[in-house]
């Protein structure tokens, strides 16, 4: 890199020869701050002293950088993808390796990156953008409705838009006590897409990164240096970066799921939701996958054992669903708060990593956060104020909207435990269901936040619109006229 000998300053104690953009151990703020200040200039600090550059000298990636992915799943693998992509566009070449020590055509826990496998539209949109469609074969059902089981009643909610296709799929090869044919993972198809592209995928662990005027890169076998390092390692393992990288991790809460085979008369298309449970419950949600079903439980302090205790409570505990009938099991962590410095100079989180939506479309973060990041590196550069100038903003909106994601929430827990406010909600979600689609709000807040299809922000605003209030204004006359619907039914 040339330097601007004129700007050339003493080295005050608080830029240390560290990656993360200027000794943001303690004094992380000023540092910004005074980065931020300098606007267009660059702090270099290869060496002893700090030097102040031009932007237009700022660290770049350049033909034949060698950028390091830690972890191949969803958000490493679209790191890779979408870097291949903006790389082209800019007309330089990189090398990209991918370490991920998992095989994702293992059944089971080890190789699974263990979630419920639901793809929102919009991360299927996204995928298209990157010339990618999945393959029949990894897609193990289309969405079409979601069924709330509320006290006694079920509601049926369709599908709002048909152009708005769901799906789910598995992450491996499905559960571990699964039969053959086995199904094929999506992280699977994805690594063996961005492989097919010409990225370089290393299977195994790194364990540790240290910083020597770039990350180096230590796995069992051999030490590599990183122009870029972008790490993917999700939320459930420990971070491999050293100390001096000052990343500190997503704040998580446990999860815990199962797989069972799918009784003969089970609908293929539609997602069951129950909210009886064990104490700290918010929702078990049963996903149709082909031959299986996923039942997955979110809430707080969920144990394994929490499962028995949701499918006897909605009586669900029936043969099919019996506890001799697992045939997977595991607790995974889900990131419930954005990681702090989770960028620096030549080096960015992505996906879970970074930050996720609240409970919702993880996998659609992980392509949009990785995009974003992957953008910023070719097209602004690869320093700390880089990411500080054209990632982070995009990390914050989505910090807010999940903000907006906990009141719904909130209001949505009011609900169902106020039982005028249930009656009243669910008549009017059921004359909804005679409304032209534009006008089913209710509806499409129920299925925005349960899909993920669309922000949390907009969908709390639609919350608060007169059409809204008129909606739940006539479902409150029919509950206090003591009116009982039937309430199980198509949304058409
Ligand atoms: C129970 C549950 C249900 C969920 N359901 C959904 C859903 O239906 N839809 C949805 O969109 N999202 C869902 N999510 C969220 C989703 O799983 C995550 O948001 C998504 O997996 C994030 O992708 P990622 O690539 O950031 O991390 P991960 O998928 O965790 O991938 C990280 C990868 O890094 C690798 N790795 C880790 N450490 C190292 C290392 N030191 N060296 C090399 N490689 C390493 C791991 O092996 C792994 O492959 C769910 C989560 C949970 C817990």
């Amino acid at each position: 890199m040339r330097r601007c000998p004129l700007t050339v300053i003493s080295r005050p104690a608080i830029f240390s020869n560290s990656p993360n953009g200027g000794g943001i151990h303690k004094h992380g703020r000023e540092v910004h701050h005074r980065v931020a200040m300098l606007s267009s200039l660059e702090l270099d600090r290869s060496d002893d002293r700090c030097i102040l550059i031009p932007f237009c000298m700022s660290l770049q990636l350049t033909n034949h950088d060698r950028v390091i992915i830690l972890g191949g799943g969803p958000a490493g693998c679209f790191a890779g993808l979408h870097l291949l992509e903006f790389a082209r566009q800019k007309g330089i070449t990189l090398e990209i390796l991918i370490f991920e020590p998992r095989d994702f055509a293992i059944p089971g826990p080890r190789g699974c990156n263990r979630c419920a496998g639901i793809l929102s539209s919009r991360l299927i949109r996204g995928l298209k953008t990157l010339g990618v469609t999945l393959p029949p074969e990894v897609i193990r059902s289309e969405i079409h409705a979601y069924c709330l089981h509320v006290g006694q009643q079920v509601l049926y909610l369709k599908q709002p838009d048909p152009e708005r296709t769901i799906i789910s799929v598995y992450r491996a090869a499905g559960p571990r006590l699964g039969h053959h044919p086995h199904p094929r993972g999506f992280d699977d198809f994805l690594l063996d897409t961005a492989r097919q592209r010409g990225i370089v995928h290393r299977q195994e662990a790194v364990h540790r990164v240290t910083w020597e005027e770039k990350p180096i890169v230590h796995t069992k076998h051999e030490s590599i240096e990183a122009d870029l390092l972008v790490l993917a390692t999700g939320v459930n393992s420990r971070p491999p970066l050293d100390e001096t990288f000052g990343y500190q991790p997503p704040r998580t809460a446990t999860m815990v799921q199962d797989e069972f085979l799918t009784p003969p008369d089970w609908p293929v298309d539609e997602v069951h939701v129950y909210f009886q449970g064990p104490p700290g419950l918010k929702f078990g949600a049963l996903i149709p996958k082909g031959a299986y079903i996923n039942v997955s439980l979110l809430g707080d302090g969920l144990r394994f054992s929490d499962i028995r205790i949701f499918l006897q409570q909605n009586h669900l505990d029936a043969h099919t669903f019996s506890v001799q009938n697992r045939l997977c099991g595991c607790a995974p962590k889900i990131a419930i708060a954005p990681a702090r410095r989770y960028y620096g100079h030549r080096w960015v989180a992505v996906g879970d990593a970074a930050i996720t939506r609240l409970y919702k479309d993880g996998i659609g973060s992980a392509f949009f956060t990785a995009q974003k990041a992957m953008e910023t590196a070719v097209f602004a550069g690869i320093s700390a104020s880089a990411f500080n100038q054209h990632y982070r903003p995009y990390c914050q909106r989505t910090h807010r909207d999940n903000r907006y994601g906990e009141l719904l929430i909130a209001l949505w827990e009011a609900t169902i435990h106020i039982p005028i406010l249930l009656q009243s909600w669910i008549h009017a979600v059921h004359q909804e269901s005679a409304m032209p689609p534009d006008q089913r709000i209710q509806i499409r807040i129920l299925w925005g936040m349960l899909t993920g299809d669309e922000d949390y922000r907009s969908l709390f605003w639609l919350s608060l619109t007169p059409k809204s209030f008129i909606n739940l204004g006539h479902g409150l006359k029919q509950a206090l006229g003591g009116h009982h619907e039937p309430i199980i039914g198509t949304a058409d």
